[in-house]
């Protein structure tokens, strides 16, 4: 059923950018080596069950630990163990096993798996999932009684699907729905709701992508599946946004979508689930787009979990020329100063955007045929120039002026420049509290627009680390509001929350 007239206050949409990627797949080489950080996606990190020396075939579980709310992690590759080792990855120090491969394609299937997958009961059915590593995916997770979510699966209400495609640079949803993808993706929702079964499923799906609007509604057949086509305003994929647009529900802000009862998947998750059961492929591949002008091209490639960046890139980016790379958006993803790191099961895309340090003045007074800006100060706004995004939008920092563009934008109704001023002169009590300085997302818009460059976000992040040591605790008054559910079973994921990690 196809449900429309659904949105949200604030918001912007980004239309018509250099760099977005093309509906072309890229096949890479497997690479020599791949380093596999033990924590991934939602859950903790965990234990290493491989020693250095050990040989090890593609889809083998390597890190696993049942005591913990986490899932499995596997080999990416066929190969040897070469090192296990503490390493920094965006601000977490972890565990990774380094696995110098032999270069063969072939993985070994997760046995269990079956195209039969409605004769399996409930309980072996999440093992599959559990097993496969796939339910690691979502910011949630996904549940099963195996302890990869805090929450058991008849807990869950709602899973809503999102395929806004609502940052700057997305995922192909064409691409990953051609073919045969779009049945596996609606056989992948009837594996989740067999282990979900009070659960009810929404797909949220960029409103001009109709074709693929009309195919999905054609497929989901008699299934009670309900449709949103949405205006593809970012942040929408955000849980604190998809949410309340969806269900008209107001978000506990500071705890997760499983404590409401709600998981929250990509496009790309659900395929996963059908491979993991039917095709009995576990998690040791992502398809991820290479999007943003410092590429000489833009396309997708499925890469193995593990593969370092430098080896997807090498070959692929403009020569002489200074470039920023960053996992995922430009506006939320993390900013890579390591080419050697590797790309994990969180990562959608690798965004390119070419280093542009100089100061601009005046540059409003310029026809700015490539710029983007929330004002429409620049020609880009009224023809149809495709539009650059690089390091340096809006030229130099400059006094707020109190334009108002960034409250106009905050999808949590927020202040962001009254928060900016009060961080900014150091005054940090719980007065911020008043102007909810903990409903920020983290979503970074407000610097975005902002035409003076100032970034509020970072200034909100460093009022609420303030607050928190400080004592101050919102979530109290969260939770005498709220009945939620798995608060005790995962106090180290929701204390995340507030430190704005929420991969
Ligand atoms: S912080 Fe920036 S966007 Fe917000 S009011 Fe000031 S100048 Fe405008
Ligand atoms: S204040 Fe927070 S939620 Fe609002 S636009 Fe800025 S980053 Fe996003």
């Amino acid at each position: 059923m196809i449900i429309k007239k659904r949105k949200f206050t604030g918001g912007y949409t980004f239309k018509n950018f250099k760099g977005e990627p093309s509906d072309e797949l890229v096949k890479p080489e497997i690479p020599e080596r791949v380093i596999i950080p033990l924590k991934q996606g939602f859950g903790d990190e965990v234990n290493a069950a491989v020693k250095k020396g050990d040989s090890v075939t593609a889809g083998q579980i390597i890190g696993i630990n049942d005591e913990s709310i986490s899932s499995p992690v596997h080999s990416t590759v066929n190969g040897t163990v070469e090192d296990i080792k503490k390493a920094e990855y965006f601000g977490r120090l972890i565990n990774t096993v380094v696995i110098k491969s032999d270069v063969t394609p072939d993985f070994k299937p997760h046995e269990a798996g079956t195209s039969s997958w409605k004769n399996l009961p409930e309980e072996k059915l999440e093992e599959v999932l559990y097993m496969a590593g796939v339910t690691s995916l979502g910011r949630s997770g996904i549940p099963t009684r195996y302890k990869s979510s805090a929450i058991l699966p008849g807990e869950v209400e709602h899973i809503i699907i999102d395929g806004v495609q609502s940052d700057i640079y997305n995922l192909s949803l064409t691409l990953l729905l051609a073919g045969k993808g779009l049945n596996q993706f609606i056989e992948g929702i009837d594996i989740l709701k067999a282990i979900m079964p009070r659960a009810s499923v929404h797909i949220a799906v960029n409103k001009y992508q109709k074709s693929i609007i009309k195919k999905i509604d054609e497929s989901a057949d008699n299934r009670k599946i309900n449709i949103y086509p949405l205006d593809p305003k970012y942040p929408q994929g955000y849980d604190e946004v998809i949410i309340p647009t969806i269900l008209g529900r107001e978000f506990p802000f500071g705890f997760n979508a499983f404590n409401m009862g709600i998981i929250v998947l990509d496009i790309q998750a659900v395929l996963h689930v059908y491979e993991a059961v039917v095709l009995k492929k576990p998690l040791i591949e992502r398809l991820i787009a290479l999007a943003g002008p410092g590429f000489t091209e833009n396309f997708h490639i499925k890469v193995r979990i593990g593969t370092q960046i430098d080896y997807i890139v090498k070959n692929r980016v403009k020569p002489d020329t200074s470039l920023r790379y960053i996992l995922n958006s430009p506006l939320w993803g993390n900013t890579v100063t390591d080419l050697s790191l590797p790309v994990d099961r969180t990562v959608n895309c690798i965004s390119c955007l070419v280093e542009d340090r100089d100061g601009e003045a005046f540059s409003f007074a310029r026809p700015g045929i490539s710029k983007d800006s929330y004002s429409k100060t620049f020609a880009a706004n009224y023809f149809p120039f495709k539009k650059t995004i690089n390091t340096n939008t809006h030229g130099e920092e400059r006094a707020c002026i109190f334009c108002n563009y960034c409250q106009d934008v905050c999808p949590s109704g927020l202040v962001p420049h009254l928060l900016y001023h009060y961080v900014e002169r150091d005054m940090v009590d719980d007065i911020l509290l008043r102007y909810r300085i903990f409903n920020c997302i983290d979503c970074n818009l407000c610097g975005y627009v902002c035409p003076s460059k100032i970034n509020p976000a970072m200034y909100i992040k460093q009022g609420r680390e303030k607050l928190t040591g400080m004592g101050i605790n919102p979530k109290e008054s969260v939770l005498r509001r709220f009945k939620l559910k798995g608060v005790k079973e995962n106090k180290q994921v929701n204390s995340e929350y507030y430190n704005g990690d929420k991969s």
